[in-house]
């Protein structure tokens, strides 16, 4: 299909082409500009991050320039989905993969070939079997679009080998336009997708990575499943979202745990059969208000818009991982959480990781640099989001109003007497016991181990009875977090000096410590009530209203579950959030009214159009 040629020369035709099949009024950020590149037939990488709008900057080109747009796409299993959504919109997509037999393929092709295609979504493995090479040399393409493109990135942690491959597109299809596109925001990815993809030529695009509608938390662990359960209940009741654990075991236990305290949520790990698998991922993006229990495996190719949280019950691998994986949140761009629970034994147990690692020097100095800036990030008393875009060289504000560092200043205070009294503590009972160990021994504690070891009789013992036991945990866990102490090999999570505790031990750098808020799962309890009138002050919407207040939104709601069940279609392929609430806000009367409103294209106001009109006219007259 071809814009080039409207009759209209005066407006955009990709402006038309957003308007007519997306239904929206404008461009974001640099669409608009990496659009017109590609579909002038230049090469482009797009830098965006997770929910920035990439999808349309080679969707859009595909539609303006003749041929089919192949898009290479990591995940069989989501290809369908993706074509789903376009078809709602009166695109005309498909995909070829394993699912399909001979003959299906087959028309498939025959529908490219007649020009009665605007997208094929392919695997890189299909796509670089010689067969599929010939077929497509026997196509009119408009491009190729290398979505998920830091796949190419050997350190990355999303690598697969199929993507080295892909470097014979420049060779073979000299004259296709073709634009990489990933969320990875770090510059070592970068190059190494202009390498190994040949795009040398190629326009580099690349966006702020900041996702403003994304809250960012952290909380000290005190039972961190009961914190994740009255962080879902007071904030996120009946929203679906994604929680992160670091084991296979973990998943199990955390998953079902939510589910006997009458959470519905489902696990999901590289351990469980494929088709179990398949049939959670399904679930949460068929039904409403499914919360998601992973380890690292879940996630990539998913673009559900509306996932109101993602949450952290075990340290991420890295500061990238942990934006990339918190970027889930909030596509939509309505508000979503970033939830974080930590303490002194995750910084132990990677930190010991690390250094046991068979790897090579070089390696574990590259991990022991990631695993600091994390916990810079989760140790930080400045705003939070700064420290993220800081890490990926983006620009920000000294403080942004949507994070618990901004929103609940943190106080600090004078630590370097008492970091002293610590470093001396590990030093004077032979750098070998642990933080609980020590604490007893600075507070003066007589126990069993205190006393079977002769701790009663060191110099230290009792010297820090002017802080709390839970103070003195905090000062560990800090000095650790920060490097003035390291952590054993063998596992007992027994500290010893380094090269760092020395000037703090002389007395020649400041420390400072933040004083950790008060945790307990009972002062949250006290809290909640105040702390829902201060989460609804602080949001910039109010939005989703509260159960049982608004019919419109939830007929609007049970009409598109309807619509979706009947097409079997995720609920959000349908109509958005965001549509629906402006459709909520607006009442349009007329079908001219509703083709105003947000995300709703030609082919679903023909489609739909006069059911959400009796809808909205229902309703207008019950009020
Ligand atoms: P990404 O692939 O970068 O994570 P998507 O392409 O899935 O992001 O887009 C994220 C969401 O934003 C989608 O729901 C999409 O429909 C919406 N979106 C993209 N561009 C626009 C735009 N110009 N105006 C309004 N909504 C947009
Ligand atoms: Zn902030």
């Amino acid at each position: 299909m071809t814009f080039l040629s409207t009759s209209q020369p005066a407006t955009d035709p990709a402006m038309e082409v957003l308007r007519r099949y997306f239904g929206y009024e404008s461009f974001r950020g640099f669409q608009r500009e990496v659009i017109h590149h590609v579909a002038s037939g230049g090469d482009a990488v797009v830098l965006m991050p997770t929910g920035g709008g990439k999808s349309l900057c080679f969707q859009i080109p595909s539609l303006l320039r003749p041929g089919v747009g192949v898009v290479i796409s990591p995940l069989i299993a989501l290809m369908q989905d993706q074509v789903g959504a376009l078809r709602q919109n009166g695109i005309r997509a498909a995909f070829v993969n394993s699912t399909l037999s001979g003959q299906e393929v087959w028309q498939v092709v025959m529908q490219a070939k007649a020009g009665a295609l605007d997208l094929l979504y392919m695997a890189p493995e299909r796509l670089l079997m010689e067969s599929s090479l010939e077929m497509l040399a026997s196509l009119p393409l408009a491009l190729f679009a290398i979505d998920e493109a830091h796949c190419v990135s050997q350190w990355g942690h999303d690598f697969r080998p199929d993507y080295l491959g892909l470097s014979l597109l420049a060779d073979r299809f000299p004259a296709v336009p073709r634009i990489a596109l990933t969320a990875t925001a770090d510059a070592p990815t970068r190059n190494e997708i202009v390498q190994r993809l040949c795009l040398q030529q190629a326009r580099l695009f690349v966006s702020g990575f900041d996702r403003p509608n994304i809250r960012y938390r952290v909380t000290l662990k005190d039972n961190p499943r009961q914190q994740l359960k009255n962080f879902i209940e007071t904030e996120h009741s009946g929203a679906a979202g994604i929680v992160y654990c670091l084991s296979r075991a973990r998943v199990e236990e955390t998953a079902a745990w939510l589910v006997n305290h009458g959470l519905k949520a489902l696990p999901y790990h590289a351990g469980l059969e494929s088709e179990t698998r398949r049939r959670h991922q399904e679930r949460f993006l068929f039904e409403e208000g499914i919360i998601i229990v992973a380890t690292i495996a879940f996630g990539m190719g998913i673009d559900k818009p509306d996932v109101r949280f993602v949450a952290h019950l075990d340290l991420p691998k890295s500061l990238e991982a942990y934006y990339q994986e918190t970027g889930r949140a909030g596509r939509d761009g309505l508000a979503a959480d970033a939830f974080l629970t930590y303490g002194m034994e995750d910084v132990v147990l990677l930190r010991r990781l690390i250094e046991s690692s068979e790897a090579e020097e070089r390696f574990k100095r590259i991990e022991m640099r990631k695993l600091e800036a994390l916990l810079g990030y989760c140790e930080t008393t400045s705003c939070r989001r700064r420290v993220l875009l800081n890490a990926f060289g983006d620009e920000a504000a000294e403080r942004c109003d949507n994070c618990d560092t901004c929103l609940d200043p943190v106080q600090t205070w004078d630590g370097l007497i008492a970091a002293q009294k610590a470093l001396s503590c590990v030093y004077r009972t032979g750098q070998r016991f642990g933080a609980v160990h020590l604490v007893d021994v600075l507070t003066g504690k007589e126990t069993e181990r205190v006393l079977k070891f002769g701790h009663q009789r060191t110099s230290t013992f009792g010297i820090g009875q002017d802080l709390s036991m839970g103070q003195w945990r905090s000062v560990f866990r800090q000095l650790v977090a920060g490097g003035y102490l390291s952590v054993d090999m063998e596992g007992h999570g027994g500290l010893h000096l380094n090269e760092q505790s020395r000037p703090v031990l002389k007395g020649e750098i400041p420390i400072l410590f933040r004083h950790d808020p008060i945790q307990s799962s009972q002062r949250h309890k006290e809290r909640k009530v105040a702390r829902k009138t201060e989460t609804n002050r602080e949001r910039p919407t109010d939005f989703p209203p509260a159960p049982g207040t608004n019919h419109l939104w939830e007929a609007l709601r049970t009409m598109r579950l309807q619509l979706a069940k009947e097409q079997n279609v995720p609920p959000y392929v349908i109509f958005h959030d965001t549509t629906l609430r402006a459709i909520v806000a607006a009442m349009p009367a007329t079908l001219e009214a509703l083709a105003q409103i947000h995300g709703v294209g030609a082919s679903k106001l023909k489609n739909y159009g006069q059911q959400v009109l009796q809808l909205v006219a229902a309703n207008r007259a019950e009020r």
